[in-house]
């Protein structure tokens, strides 16, 4: 079964196809950047006790975006950081994207109604940065099995061709649209 996701004025939809969703990472990072970002989308209130965003992290290459994609905007939080890439009809926030070798998306699941849809929570990253409380993590959790996860994933995507597929450049173009600020 795929994942299907919408922006929340309906006018950008995203998904993951069934096998991202059978192999792919339920992820809660606690970076402050992560938070930072969803503070500036406005969503800071969906973020999980301890500040956490919630993702699930696929190849770019299990990922579908439709709708009216000209509303993607990428934004940097620095000027070597993540892709992150949100909507710009209601500031919806939809991936980080890791282009490259070992290509990555963590497709935002903040706002998922049901997030059991994503399996399990599989990695804990970031813990360093999780705010103070009971329910924040000490430390990491899963890091290994992502990257070795990523590693053969990436291995028979580029046997496949699907490392080098991803929703966000058009023609293979780079963002134009990427910014840095802080
Ligand atoms: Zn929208
Ligand atoms: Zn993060």
């Amino acid at each position: 079964m795929s994942l299907d996701f919408a922006c929340a004025c309906g006018t950008v939809r995203w998904s993951v196809d069934a096998a991202g969703a059978r192999s792919g990472t339920h992820t809660i990072c606690y970076c402050r950047d992560c938070r930072a970002w969803a503070r500036s989308l406005g969503i800071g209130d969906q973020l999980v006790p301890g500040g956490g965003l919630r993702l699930f992290i696929t190849q770019p290459g299990h990922m579908e975006v439709t709708g009216d994609t000209s509303a993607l905007v990428c934004t940097r939080l620095s000027p070597k950081g993540l892709e992150r890439w949100s909507t710009a009809c209601c500031n919806t926030p939809v991936a980080s994207h890791v282009p490259g070798w070992a290509p990555m998306a963590g497709v935002t699941a903040a706002s998922l109604p049901d997030p059991s849809v994503l399996g399990p929570v599989r990695l804990i990253y970031g813990a360093k940065g999780a705010l103070p409380g009971h329910d924040a993590p000490t430390r990491n959790r899963g890091v290994k099995r992502l990257m070795i996860r990523l590693l053969f994933s990436s291995l028979w995507g580029h046997v496949t061709g699907r490392s080098r597929r991803t929703p966000f450049y058009r023609d293979g173009a780079r963002p134009s649209t990427a910014t840095a600020h802080r």
